[in-house]
């Protein structure tokens, strides 16, 4: 195993998202040297390690245990053993199980070594085309029609580009308020089965998103990444509103400060949102 120098330390490794070919070697080293092998279903992971031939211990981590288990790989480490943790594809702790462990073992004082791999966020944006200079991973949006649409609206403004995961069963109704609550005009970039037979990577402008997954049915199956780019770029405010935001501002965090500027000058939320993380980057 690598850095074995460091003493005892706990390897993060990514894997493959789809197509098994897509590990590192040292993912692939580190694997073979671990004693025990901390992953989410224990099935899955056996089949890409059985692919290289690779033998060890393997220990369940998933949402409802990662806690306990935690305590098990940092008993593990105290032994001495070598131990490796990964999810059931990509990154782990990325939308993913794994940052309870970390925690849990660096609080240990044992050391904690990344190995960089797959993730579903970067692989679909090195293919998006979009120039946005910033991206912001918003993860999985809240499964709930309200706190989802909430959330669309509280990213709206964040001059970025915004990258989501979505299920299959969930794509429609997502696509669906990101078309309805964000600028017709911005770019959706839905990235399907990634590394995988059927992968499918298309742009087009959000207002169009639910046509285009109503259009066939095999658009609306796999796993997904949304990225939606960034927002227009915003009319500048006028010298009196722009005054009143400086002055709520200097008070209030950015939410309020815009709210109330919004009802006192009656200008955009949006703009004055966006004008006032500009204000505060500065
Ligand atoms: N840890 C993973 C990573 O680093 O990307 C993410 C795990 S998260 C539980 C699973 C979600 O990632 C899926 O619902 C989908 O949104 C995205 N994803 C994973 N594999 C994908 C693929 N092959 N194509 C598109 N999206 C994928």
């Amino acid at each position: 195993m690598e850095n074995t120098n460091t003493t005892s330390a706990l390897y993060v490794v990514a894997t493959p998202l789809g197509n098994l070919d897509d590990i590192t070697l040292r993912a692939l080293a580190t694997l073979r040297g671990a004693e025990l092998i901390a992953c989410e279903d224990t099935r899955h992971t056996r089949h890409l390690l059985d692919r290289h031939g690779i033998r060890a211990q393997l220990l369940a981590v998933h949402e409802h245990n990662e806690s306990a288990a935690a305590e098990k790989l940092v008993a593990a480490l105290r032994e001495g053993r070598r131990v490796a943790l990964v999810s059931d594809a990509g990154t782990p702790g990325i939308s993913d199980p794994g940052a309870r462990a970390v925690a849990a073992v660096r609080a240990a004082g044992f050391a904690v070594v990344p190995l960089p791999g797959p993730s579903a966020a970067v692989t679909a944006l090195s293919a998006s085309g979009l120039a946005d200079a910033r991206y912001l991973f918003a993860g999985f949006l809240p499964t709930k029609a309200t706190a989802r649409r909430a959330a669309i609206e509280e990213l709206a403004a964040v001059p970025a580009a915004l990258v989501f995961y979505e299920a299959p069963h969930r794509i429609e109704e997502t696509v669906a308020d990101l078309a309805a609550l964000l600028e017709p005009g911005r770019t959706l970039v839905v990235a399907r089965e990634l590394t995988k037979l059927f992968e499918q990577i298309v742009a087009m402008p959000v207002a169009e998103g639910p046509a285009w997954l109503a259009a066939d049915a095999n658009r609306r199956r796999g796993e997904f990444v949304l990225i939606v780019s960034g927002p227009p770029p915003r009319e500048g405010l006028d010298t009196a509103t722009e005054r009143v935001l400086k002055t709520l501002l200097a008070e209030l965090p950015v939410k309020q400060a815009a709210k109330l500027a919004a009802e006192i000058t009656g200008a955009a939320k949006n703009d004055l949102y966006r004008r006032a993380l500009e204000l505060k980057a500065v």
